[in-house]
C-alpha cells in the first residue's frame, strides 16, 4: 500500500494541496506547529534524505527553491522562517516519505536551536 504522502501527491487523500508541478507537491501540515507550516515533498516516494541521493539529488534544490517561492508568497519571508528535514528515528521522522517542513509566522523564542533530546528530557 502506497504511503500517506504518496495517497496526497496522487490527489487520493485530500490534503491542502497549494503546488503541485511533475516533480514535487506542497501542502499544508494537517497539525500545524506555526501558522504557517507547509510540507514540500518530491512526488516519487523517497523514504528519507538519506535515499535521495541516489535517486535524484535535483529534487532537494527544487524542493528548497518552492519552499522560497511559499516563503515569500504566504508573507513569511519578510520576518523569517524555519527549514526543517527530519531524518530518521532519532531526527523524530515519524513519515517516511521525504519531506521539507517550512514554518513561520510568528517568531521563535531566541534560544538558538531550542533542541530537546531524549536523555535531558525532565
Ligand atoms: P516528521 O516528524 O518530520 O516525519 O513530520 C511528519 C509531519 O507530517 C507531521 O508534522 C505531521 O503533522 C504531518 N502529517 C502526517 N500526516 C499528514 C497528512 N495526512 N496531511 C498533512 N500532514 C500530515
Ligand atoms: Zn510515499
Amino acid at each position: 500500500m502506497r504511503c500517506t504522502f504518496c495517497r496526497i501527491v496522487a490527489g487520493e487523500a485530500g490534503g491542502d494541496v497549494l503546488y503541485q508541478d511533475r516533480e514535487i507537491t506542497a501542502f499544508r501540515d494537517i497539525r500545524p506547529q506555526a501558522p504557517t507550516h507547509v510540507l514540500i515533498v518530491p512526488n516519487v516516494h523517497v523514504s528519507s534524505l538519506d535515499q535521495l541521493f541516489e535517486v535524484d539529488s535535483s529534487l532537494l534544490v527544487k524542493m528548497l527553491s518552492k519552499a522560497h517561492d511559499l516563503a515569500e508568497a504566504t508573507g513569511i519571508a519578510v520576518k523569517g522562517y524555519r527549514l526543517v528535514i527530519n531524518t530518521g528515528p532519532d531526527a523524530g521522522q515519524v513519515v517516511d516519505h521525504l519531506h521539507l517542513h517550512l514554518l513561520g509566522g510568528k517568531p521563535l523564542q531566541p534560544n538558538g536551536m531550542a533542541l530537546r533530546w531524549k536523555d535531558e528530557m525532565t
